[in-house]
This record gives C-alpha cells, sequence and structure tokens, in this order.
C-alpha cells in the first residue's frame, strides 16, 4: 500500500485504488475522480443513501456532488428504485423499440417547448457527438464554433479548451485529436458575443453551428449574461448555422425546463444527459422536427446504438422526471440558497477573497475576487486555497467536488441534518482557506 498523504486517510479506499491503479489508468474510469486537482485518496463509495455517500472506511460523508448532477432526488429514491426493479424483472435491453423510451421521450418534449423530437442516446458525449454531426449534415457546413471552459463531453472536435478535468489538468489540448479535427473548431472567450460576430464575419458560409453549454458549469458555474445566449441564437440566424444548447448538466436541473425554463432563448438542437437518466446512462439530443428528420431513418445522417433507449435506464429516468414536479425545484432552490449562505458567510468571517456564482440550485465558489465571467477569469483564482478548503470538509463528512472547476449539486434529499452537518464543517474550512499557502 502506498504512503498515507493526509492523516485522516481511509486505508479501505486507498488499498482498493491501489488494485485499481494495477488494471486501470490512473486507477479511475473517469479522470476527475482520481483527486489529482487536490491530492489524496480519492474514496471508494460503496452506497449512498438520500444526500449521504458511505465509503469503504464506512465514513458517511453529505453528498454536494449528486453524481455530477444527476441525483437530484438524492440517492437510492425509493420511487426510482422500484421503478427500476419493476423494469429489470422484465428483462435488461431488448434491442427493439420499447414503450419506456417513447414515454421519456413524451415527458422530455412535454416539459421543453423547443424539443419537438428527441432522440436517445447513453451518454452527454455521444449527444453532443450526435448533435454536432447532425448540425454539419444539416446545413452542408464545416466550421464549430465553440467556447473555451465550455465542456461537450470528450468529443475530438470539441476538446479545444475544454473546461472540466481538462481545466483540472490545465491541458490546453489533448493529443489523440488530429489536426484536421481540431481546426474545424473556433475557440471564442464565453460571454464575448462581439468574438461570435467576428467570428461569422471571418467565416462566411462555413459555420455549421455554434454549441454553447446553456449555462456553464464546467469552468465553476459560469451563467450568461443577459442577453449572451439570444445573442448567440441571433447570430446564428443571421449566418445561416444551427444554435445547439447543451442542457446536459442543466437539462431537468435548473428548472423544470432546464436552462430553457430559466432563460427562454430557444435553440434549433439541444442536448440532454445526467438528471434524465435518473442515474443510468441515458442521454439524448433532439430540437426542431425539421433538423431532426435528417437523422437516420427518416434521412441521410446516420447515428446509432445497442444500448440506445435502454429499458432499466429508461424507467429510471422517467421515473425521476414524474417526481421533479414544481414543488420539488422548490425545495432543491431553497437548500442550494441556504448553503450558499453558509459558505459565503463562513469564508467572509475568515477574510478568504472568493466569489460565490449560481445558475439556479446549481452553484460554486470561486477563490477570487469577481466576477468570474469567462474561463480566463477562473483560471485566475487562488486554487490552492480550494485545495485546502475540500480536504477540511472531507475531514468533517461533506464531499465536494474535487476540483475548483465544477459545479457543486444538492438535491431534495439534502435535509436539516445534512444541512447543519456543512454547517458545522464550514468554518474549520474556511480558516484552512484563509491559512493556506500556494
Ligand atoms: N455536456 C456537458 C455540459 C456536460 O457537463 C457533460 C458532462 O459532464 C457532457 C456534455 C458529457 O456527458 P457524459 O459525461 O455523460 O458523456
Amino acid at each position: 500500500m502506498s504512503e498515507l498523504a493526509y492523516p485522516y486517510e481511509a486505508p479501505a479506499s486507498q488499498a482498493l485504488f491501489d488494485r485499481a491503479a494495477a488494471v486501470t489508468p490512473g486507477g479511475v474510469n473517469s479522470p476527475v475522480r482520481a483527486f489529482r486537482a487536490v491530492g489524496g485518496t480519492p474514496r471508494f463509495m460503496v452506497s449512498g443513501t438520500g444526500p449521504y455517500l458511505t465509503d469503504a472506511d464506512g465514513r458517511e460523508y453529505v453528498d454536494l456532488v449528486c453524481s455530477w448532477g444527476p441525483m437530484i432526488l438524492g440517492h437510492a429514491h425509493p420511487e426510482v428504485i422500484a421503478a427500476v426493479q419493476d423494469a429489470v424483472a422484465r428483462g435488461t435491453s431488448f434491442g427493439t423499440p420499447a414503450e419506456g423510451e417513447v414515454a421519456l421521450a413524451e415527458a422530455m418534449v412535454e416539459r421543453v417547448a423547443p424539443l419537438e423530437q428527441v432522440r436517445l442516446v447513453s451518454s452527454g458525449t455521444e449527444a453532443t457527438m450526435s448533435a454536432i454531426r447532425l448540425a454539419r449534415g444539416f446545413t452542408r457546413r464545416t466550421k464549430v464554433i465553440k467556447f473555451a471552459g465550455c465542456y461537450h463531453g470528450h468529443v475530438d472536435s470539441l476538446l479545444a479548451a475544454a473546461g472540466s478535468g481538462l481545466a483540472t489538468f490545465a491541458l490546453p489540448d489533448t493529443p489523440g485529436v488530429t489536426g484536421a479535427q481540431a481546426s474545424d473548431t473556433i475557440v471564442l472567450p464565453y460571454n464575448d458575443i462581439d468574438a461570435v460576430h467576428a467570428a461569422f464575419a471571418a467565416h462566411p458560409g462555413e459555420i455549421a453551428c455554434v454549441i454553447t453549454e446553456a449555462s456553464p458549469g464546467n469552468m465553476g458555474v459560469v451563467p450568461p449574461l443577459p442577453g449572451f445566449n439570444q445573442g448567440l441564437k441571433d447570430a446564428c440566424a443571421a449566418g445561416g448555422a444551427l444554435f445547439v444548447s447543451d442542457e446536459v448538466m442543466t437539462g431537468f436541473r435548473t428548472s423544470r425546463a432546464g436552462w430553457y425554463g430559466v432563460e427562454g432563448v430557444v435553440p434549433d438542437l439541444m442536448t440532454f444527459g445526467k438528471v434524465m437518466g435518473g442515474g443510468f446512462p441515458a442521454a439524448a439530443f433532439g430540437g426542431r422536427a425539421d433538423v431532426m428528420a435528417h437523422l437516420a431513418p427518416a434521412g441521410p445522417v446516420y447515428q446509432a446504438g445497442t444500448l440506445s433507449g435502454n429499458p432499466v435506464a429508461t424507467a429510471a429516468g422517467l421515473a425521476q422526471l414524474r417526481l421533479l414536479d414544481d414543488a420539488a425545484y422548490a425545495e432543491v432552490n431553497a437548500v442550494s440558497e441556504q448553503i450558499q449562505g453558509l459558505v459565503t458567510e463562513a469564508l467572509g468571517k475568515e477574510g478568504v477573497a472568493h466569489t460565490l456564482q449560481t445558475a439556479s440550485n446549481m452553484f460554486s465558489v470561486f477563490f477570487t475576487d469577481g466576477p468570474v465571467r469567462n474561463y480566463e477569469d477562473a483560471k485566475a483564482q487562488e486554487s490552492f486555497r480550494f485545495t485546502a478548503f475540500f480536504h477540511s470538509l472531507l475531514e468533517n463528512g461533506v464531499y465536494l467536488p474535487p476540483s475548483s472547476f465544477e459545479s457543486w449539486f444538492v438535491s431534495t434529499a439534502h435535509d436539516e441534518r445534512a444541512v447543519q452537518r456543512i454547517a458545522d464543517a464550514l468554518p474549520a474550512a474556511a480558516r484552512a482557506a484563509a491559512e493556506a499557502t500556494a
């Protein structure tokens, strides 16, 4: 077993991490899980109930990651579990159409007005990859505009100046993406509509689409400035391009109709994942029926998936969406505001320079004087303070995203007891952040 870096570290997790490292690159199946940005041993979780996760050493944490967004009703919600058990008992994959996928698509179309048709896939990455292909096929153009700090999954052409794990590791790009793939991507600063107009002017008739996170959460939470998304929509309409709003993170989380429900800007195409899968691998893209009609088998743009519309995943997603009524969103928003207030108070008391930014119930803290409007601003924060803050909270039973470039997530299950544990842990964490040195 390797040496423990922190006195409170968890030996059972460390033993599992050592085993994992022997058979899996870096010991994890998704990079941010490895704790490299903050150091220490990643916690291997064995169970989740409501707002809590329990690790292999038997320690319980209040979970402020919620599986990076999906678990908006908390872990193991009884009605979601019942729907899953019922579906599993009837078979786990048919490779044929089934009613569950129709019902999930109907539920999505009913909630999100611009969604006239949807196609189900298995991950957010697949959703954005397919939406880009469709936009290119529909417009017969090649170039795609994306924004620095926005993450759209690990789609080759979109791994330029992406946020999330890439922000964490400060990789400007990634080996394995060819020059040709990258050269069709135009990366612009977020919240800069003039840069978008200039790009359209420089590439007349070449831009297939603009893709943006509806409200970015992958460089920390950096909401669009008022009018920015509408400006993108207008620039696309004027330039003959499609406006693709990536709601993988915000969809069915920031409101009943996602970020669209907050802002009301109508995209041509949208992408979804996370909440709509109820903790299972389900995702989707959709939008204008005339654009979606270009998708196989209705049209020529190919797209497919062995497990697309999987009956267990669609049952989980549908059960979760049915439970997400206005009252549920009011609950998540209220608990989010409560925790935001506690964080601001604790850091303020210790005089720690910070900016807390929100997008509905999504929020994150930047260790810098704000505002944070784009990726450059986000990178200027004092991440070493986050590291100290993170470890102090972890030691006291609060599980934050292990990176300062990620949104924090809460759920309807975050009750008074869970909030109290956060409140109890925050003063020491704020002190640790204040005392941290680079
Ligand atoms: N788009 C956004 C906005 C995301 O936040 C993510 C994942 O975090 C993705 C796409 C990719 O989704 P997945 O991890 O399911 O491939």
